[in-house]
This record gives structure tokens, C-alpha cells and sequence, in this order.
């Protein structure tokens, strides 16, 4: 199958990988239909890397991804062939303490799409759990689906802010100012969606 990758700084291109297969009775097989360019993609490009996270082999970019169901593993009940979802790039361990306790996004064994040494989702098809996919309701593009990864980061980082009703003025302003900073990033990466 033809993917994207970055074979090391500053040297992009499409290549041929085998095409993968269901890896367990829960996932499904997904052909990407979306993707959004994020800046840990253009990093990799650029600069061959991100901090501890070094190219050591071409990589398949991109993380952030919708796409249709083609292939449903035997013990998959929520999704079906045909249905449009929204792909969680990065999947967990499930039995270290924060998995267990609910803060998989901190697992040290996480398994995260277009980080080296783990290819991404620029290619035609990609597996994932089927919990790792959020069916798309009919109203929404798979373009839009692509951008729920990016939306959820910036949604997580303004809760993580938090709001204070006793704010200061200035602080206020900052917390505008940072809220739009996010949703502007969300917007550019969508304007870069790329089919
Ligand atoms: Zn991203
Ligand atoms: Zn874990």
C-alpha cells in the first residue's frame, strides 16, 4: 500500500509498505480518508526529530486521521463495515498503574502514531482497537472527523487551565488569549487536511 513518509530530515516521499493486518479479535482495519498535518509532523521533516524522539528509520507521518471501517475483527460489537470514525492516535498499554487508573494518556508503554519508531496513519490503511475509534455521525465530513485528535488537545489544555471566576483582568485576557491561540492552531490544521 502507498504511504507517506519522512526517511530522515528534510527527505520526504511516498512508499510501499505491506499492508497490515488485524492484530487481535477487538480491532479493526481502517482506510484513511483524512489526515491533518500537525507540527510534530513538520518537526520530523524539518529536524529529523523531537527532543528524545529520533528518526532512526523512515517513518510514516501523521496522527491525526478519520476514515472508513473496511475490516472489523470477530469480537468487535460497536463498529461495522462502512462506518465513518475518528481514529485515537495513540493507544496504551491497558495494565500499567496509569492505565489503570484512568490516565492512560501518561503510559510510558503508549504506542503513538508518527512517533519513532511507530508509523502513522498517512498511509491507506491502519489498524486500531475498536475502542480507539469514535464513529462519525452523518452530519460530520471525515475532514472534520480528522480534526477531533487536534480539537481534543486543545480542549484538554483549556480544562487544564481551568477556569477561575476571580481572575484578574490581565489574567482573563491571558486565558483569551490562549483559548484563541488553540482553536487557531485546530483551524490551521484543518485547513491543511489532506485526502
Ligand atoms: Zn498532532
Ligand atoms: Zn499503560
Amino acid at each position: 500500500m502507498e504511504t507517506f513518509v519522512v526517511r530522515r530530515k528534510l527527505d520526504l516521499g511516498f512508499e510501499q509498505r505491506a499492508e497490515p493486518k488485524l492484530a487481535n479479535s477487538r480491532d479493526v482495519k481502517i482506510r484513511v480518508r483524512a489526515t491533518g498535518i500537525c507540527g510534530s509532523d513538520v518537526h520530523y521533516w524539518q529536524h529529523g526529530g523531537i527532543g528524545k524522539f529520533i528518526l532512526e528509520q523512515p517513518m510514516v507521518l501523521g496522527h491525526e486521521s478519520a476514515g472508513e471501517v473496511v475490516e472489523v475483527g470477530k469480537d468487535v460489537e460497536d463498529l461495522k463495515i462502512g462506518d465513518c470514525v475518528a481514529m485515537e492516535p495513540g493507544v496504551q498499554c491497558r495494565h500499567c498503574h496509569y492505565c489503570k487508573t484512568g490516565f492512560y494518556n501518561l503510559c510510558s508503554e503508549m504506542k503513538f502514531a508518527a512517533t519513532p519508531p511507530v508509523d502513522g496513519t498517512l498511509a491507506k490503511y491502519y489498524i486500531l482497537p475498536s475502542d480507539f475509534c469514535y464513529k462519525l455521525p452523518p452530519s460530520m465530513s471525515l475532514e472534520e472527523g480528522a480534526l477531533m485528535e487536534p480539537l481534543s488537545v486543545a480542549v484538554h489544555v483549556v480544562k487544564q487551565v481551568g477556569w477561575q471566576g476571580s481572575l484578574t483582568d490581565k489574567g482573563q485576557r491571558a486565558y483569551r488569549r490562549l483559548y484563541s491561540c488553540f482553536w487557531c492552531w485546530t483551524c490551521w490544521s484543518t485547513m491543511l487536511c489532506c485526502g
